[in-house]
């Protein structure tokens, strides 16, 4: 139990939580399947302006202390959860958006602010006034813009949008002493100085709390926009498709894969019939500026790599349905006890090779392995379903990631490509990294957090 004196706290507008059952549920760790112990923190504290973010860290500076900031925690890499002797920044209550500015193309967030479909969600919101926020994770509907920006997520879309850090302009962020900075603007190029608000973007908390948010927003594009299904006789094969799609200038803002297990699991998971022919692969794809000849483009590149069934539709209802299929693909997979999530990416000319050696040591590791990813950027999820729901991990599951790992690096890959370190994948950091680039990731960290109390022991 703690044995700092939490009652010298005071926020501005916000609250501290220290009881028992507050402190299990933000300080748990929902969605990192791998790690099932608990570590509770000692106090949650719930932000509700930028003055609480500073009383909060200051606090914490002057007790050594350390801050888990936290937005909607589905950290997939136990980033977000509790640490020991920690305190949780708790940034939710932070939700609105505080503009959206269609003639700068851009919008001013708080951090809490959820990135979905729903009333008051920030993409809702913008496509209300004919724009868009391209950033999609799977997790779209239940993460916060500012847990999307201090992860880099990537998601669907980011084929032809790219990643969070293509859409951030500007960021407002309580740094490790307290002190408020602005970073960035709202101009699409600034060349000012060192570009910090890019380096605050996929730092995972670790380098300072961002309290405000200036996002690029996208006007919806005109014309028709497809989205289909593709089935394949092999994964390989369907990787080699993804390669030839990404040159042949189709420009596809959805590029989406599924091994035999994800079908079953779907299938099972939905009561769908995506597998009722024995489909080994599946491809999901969306074009959403059609012009005129690239569907007939599309469909016959498609055949000439194998492609087996080929289902297209503009129907809005319908390209919901099939993108759900891509949503709900880690709550199939859990569905049978829980998913060991890996996250790689790889040169796009090695998807092929990195996809037959996942299916290798999977079968020689005896591991059921859920294939999917976003494979237009070479980003592929190989998860592994178990079927016990705590405790370590299998030999078998632990050498199929070891090996698999050692094999993306191998091939000038990374081991993280959306989903962050957290504490999951520490150690592998200086396996993919050179020594000196080490050190200098350490000084980054230093200038920015001396006293290290930011998300200690995460990212780096
Ligand atoms: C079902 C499911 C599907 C997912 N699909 C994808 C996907 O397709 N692509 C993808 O990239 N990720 C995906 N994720 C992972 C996760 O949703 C993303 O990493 C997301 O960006 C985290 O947002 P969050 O608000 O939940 O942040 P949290 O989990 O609360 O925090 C994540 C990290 O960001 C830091 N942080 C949060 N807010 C702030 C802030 N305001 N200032 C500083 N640091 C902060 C935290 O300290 C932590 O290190 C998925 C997760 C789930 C559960």
């Amino acid at each position: 139990m703690t044995t700092i004196n939490f009652s010298s706290l005071q926020l501005p507008d916000g609250e501290i939580a220290l009881d028992e059952q507050t402190l299990k549920k933000y300080g748990s760790n929902n969605f990192t399947q791998e790690i099932t112990t608990e570590v509770l923190p000692d106090a949650v504290v719930f932000a509700e302006t930028v003055a609480d973010v500073q009383a909060t860290i200051r606090f914490a500076a002057a007790n050594q202390i350390a801050v888990v900031p936290q937005g909607a925690k589905t950290s997939i890499v136990n980033s977000a959860a509790g640490l020991s002797g920690s305190l949780i920044l708790n940034l939710s209550r932070m939700n609105h958006i505080l503009s959206i500015e269609p003639e700068n193309q851009v919008a001013v967030v708080e951090p809490g602010v959820l990135n979905g479909d729903l009333d008051g969600d920030l993409d809702a919101e913008t496509r209300k006034v004919g724009y868009f926020f391209s950033p999609d994770p799977g997790s779209k509907r239940i993460s916060s813009v500012g847990g999307n920006i201090a992860t880099n997520a990537g998601g669907m879309s980011s084929v032809k949008y790219g990643t969070t850090k293509q859409s951030v302009l500007g960021l407002k962020v309580v740094l490790a002493n307290g002190e408020l900075v602005t970073l960035g603007g709202k101009t699409f190029k600034n060349n000012a100085a060192y570009d910090l608000a890019d380096l605050l973007v996929g730092s995972e908390g670790t380098l300072g709390v961002i309290v405000e948010a200036i996002v690029r927003i996208v006007p919806i594009p005109s014309g028709n926009s497809i989205t289909g299904l593709a089935t394949f006789p092999t994964i390989h094969e369907l990787m080699r498709a993804v390669q030839a799609v990404q040159a042949s200038g189709v420009n596809p803002s959805m590029l989406e894969i599924l091994n035999r297990v994800s079908i079953e699991a779907l299938d099972e998971y939905e009561h769908s019939h995506l597998g009722s022919h024995g489909e080994q692969a599946l491809l999901i794809f969306q074009i959403d500026v059609a012009v005129a000849g690239v569907l007939e483009k599309l469909h016959k590149l498609l055949q000439e790599y194998g492609a087996t069934k080929i289902d297209v539709t503009e129907d809005a209802g319908r390209t919901a349905e099939i993108i759900k299929i891509r949503q709900d693909i880690f709550a199939a997979g859990a569905q049978y006890g829980r998913l060991i999530v890996e996250d790689i990416a790889v040169p796009l000319g090695q998807l092929a090779k990195v996809a037959d050696k996942a299916e290798e040591l999977a079968d020689k590791y005896q591991q059921r392995l859920l294939l999917l990813g976003h494979a237009g950027d070479g980003n592929l999820h190989p998860d592994i379903i178990l079927e016990d729901k705590d405790g370590d991990l299998p030999e078998g599951t632990q050498k199929f990631i070891d090996e698999l790992l050692e094999f993306v690096i191998q091939v000038n890959g990374t081991v993280s490509a959306e989903h962050g370190i957290g504490s999951l994948k520490n150690a592998w950091v200086p396996k993919q990294l050179d020594e000196n680039v080490r050190v200098l990731q350490k000084q980054v960290k230093k200038a920015f957090d001396p006293a290290g109390i930011l998300n200690p022991g995460r990212k780096i």
